[in-house]
Formats: C-alpha cells, sequence, structure tokens
C-alpha cells in the first residue's frame, strides 16, 4: 500500500465515521477472517431491563426484591441498574446495605437489616454453596429464551430466580448479515451465562460463541478464536475490552464506549454500532484493491 492511498482510504473513512488510528489496520482488515464481537454494549444496548422475578415458596417478591436492591444499588454493573430500576418502580424504599462485596464476573453480596444477602449468577451460588435446585429450571427456561438468569439467596437459602434482557441494537442483525457477506466469521465473547448467550447467537446467526469468560480471561477467549493464517479483529466497549482490543490484530472500539477502550483500539467508530465495522471492511477492502 503506498502512502497515497493508505491517506486517501482513511480520509474516505473519516468521512464515513472510521478513524483508523493506525494506518496499517486498513491492510490488516483485509487480512482478517475472524471478527470477535463483545456481546454486553456492542451487539446489545448494554441496558437491560428487570423481566422475570420467581420467588421461593413463601417468600413475597416485594421482599426480596427490596433487600436484593438494597445490594444493587451500590454496584455500578448494568444488571444492578436494572434491578434499582425494578424496585423503585414498584415504589420500594431502599436500606442501607453494610459489608457490600462486588465479586468479579460472579454478583456481589452484602447484609442488610441483618440478613445476609448474596445475587449472582448460577456459579457464585455454587461457589458459596447454595442450593438452587428448586429455582434452576425457571432460571434454565428464561437463558433460553436469551434472558440473563441470575440468582438470589437470603441467609443461605436461595430466594428468588431473576431475569434481566439486554435489547439487540436495531442495526445488530444487518450489520452480522453484512459481515457474513464479506466471507468473515463472526463470534461472540461475554461475560454472560451460556445458555443465555446461545440463544441469542442463534437469534443473530453467530457462528461462534465463547460464553462465561471471566474480565481477566477474555484476552484468552479471543486468541482461542485464531485461525491460522487469518488475522482475528477484536470489537468492544467496555474497560473490560481494553486488553483484548489491543491483543488483537485489529482492534475496533465503539465510539460510545470508554476512553480507556478507544487508547486501545487501532480502529474507532464514531457510531454506536456495528454497521461502522462494515464500514471500515468495505473501506479497506476499496482501498487495497485501488492499490493492486
Ligand atoms: P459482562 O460484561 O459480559 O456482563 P461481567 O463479568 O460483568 O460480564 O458479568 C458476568 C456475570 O456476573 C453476569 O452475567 C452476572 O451473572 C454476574 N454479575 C456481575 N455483576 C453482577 C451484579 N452486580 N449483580 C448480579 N450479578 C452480577
Ligand atoms: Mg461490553
Amino acid at each position: 500500500a503506498t502512502p497515497t492511498s493508505i491517506m486517501v482510504g482513511t480520509g474516505r473513512a473519516a468521512e464515513m465515521g472510521v478513524l483508523f488510528r493506525k494506518g496499517d489496520a486498513l491492510q490488516m482488515l483485509q487480512e482478517t477472517t475472524v471478527v470477535a464481537v463483545d456481546k454486553t454494549g456492542t451487539l446489545t444496548e448494554g441496558r437491560p431491563e428487570l423481566t422475570d422475578l420467581v420467588v421461593a415458596q413463601g417468600l413475597d417478591e416485594d421482599t426480596v426484591l427490596r433487600l436484593v436492591a438494597a445490594v444493587e444499588a451500590t454496584s455500578e454493573h448494568p444488571i444492578a441498574t436494572a434491578i434499582v430500576r425494578a424496585a423503585e418502580k414498584r415504589g420500594l424504599d431502599l436500606p442501607k446495605p453494610e459489608d457490600f462485596k462486588s465479586i468479579t464476573g460472579y454478583g456481589v453480596q452484602a447484609a442488610v437489616e441483618g440478613h445476609s444477602i448474596l445475587i449472582g449468577a448460577d456459579r457464585l451460588m455454587e461457589r458459596e454453596g447454595i442450593d438452587i435446585s428448586a429455582l434452576s429450571d425457571h432460571g434454565a427456561s428464561l437463558a433460553a429464551k436469551g434472558r440473563t438468569p441470575l440468582y438470589a439467596a437470603i441467609d443461605g437459602t436461595a430466594a428468588a430466580a431473576i431475569a434481566v434482557a439486554d435489547p439487540i441494537k436495531p442495526s445488530t442483525p444487518e450489520a452480522i448479515e453484512a459481515l457474513h457477506a464479506l466471507g468473515l466469521k463472526v463470534a461472540m465473547i461475554t461475560g454472560d451465562n451460556r445458555a443465555t448467550a446461545n440463544a441469542i447467537a442463534a437469534q443473530l446467526g453467530i457462528d461462534t460463541v465463547v460464553a462465561e469468560v471471566l474480565p481477566e480471561g477474555k484476552v484468552a477467549a479471543l486468541e482461542k478464536l485464531r485461525v491460522n493464517g487469518g488475522k482475528l479483529a477484536f470489537v468492544g466497549d467496555g474497560i473490560n475490552d481494553a486488553p483484548a482490543l489491543a491483543a488483537a490484530d485489529v482492534g475496533i472500539a465503539i465510539g460510545t464506549g470508554t476512553d480507556v477502550a478507544i487508547e486501545a483500539a487501532d480502529v474507532v467508530l464514531m457510531s454506536g454500532d456495528l454497521i461502522g465495522v462494515v464500514n471500515a471492511f468495505d473501506i479497506s477492502q476499496r482501498t487495497i484493491r485501488n492499490i493492486r
């Protein structure tokens, strides 16, 4: 690629809201065979809503939701925000939690009004030795619908299955179709429940799913997707995505994402969706082809 054609290509890209921070990314995109995408905030809106609350026998929904939301009010995870919003909608007052602890990739815990409250993924309950068998069928059927199942425990006993759903961005299906039309494989990397991730991937026609990935495991998950010979692109938006953006051959940050992600990326999209990724590939193809 001549410096002039790269300049023309990156200039044309900028007009389309695709900022190339590194010139060789245009060439790298031409050699890319797999596009790995972070789920939350990239494929989806990143703004889940509480959709289901199933409480254990003898318990009352508002009582459980009030205690759980009191704990989540201290967490900044989008799941926490969804639960707190639902509690506020029901007009529940949220008491102040004590000894709050966030267990990254698992969930949260705290004491509320003398009760020990735990909320998070099934793997959190397993880790803490809590029997969720009375509620896990509910969780499984919610996950099959693409919702994220969570469990709450009060004083060491399973109290509820809760689900949140994060809407898919309207442009995501057509963007994935366009990436497939360009001959690319599309993979999804997420910390979310495996069954939930599989349901969403099936809906979108995504080729490969790597789920239940802990934040520190994202780079290893990405490397597993590498196909011999081809280059690997990663698209993400969050602080957690920065190491994977740096590790990929082409790191593509969604412009509405965090500064840390943008700093780590080779390409930054001004738009908040995957259509920008399609545009980046289009421009790279046209630029590199013109040269040859
Ligand atoms: P992602 O960014 O893909 O959602 P995370 O590592 O942030 O991945 O979260 C992984 C899982 O950990 C979530 O799907 C959820 O089950 C659980 N989790 C994390 N934070 C919370 C929280 N504040 N409340 C309940 N569950 C949580
Ligand atoms: Mg994300």
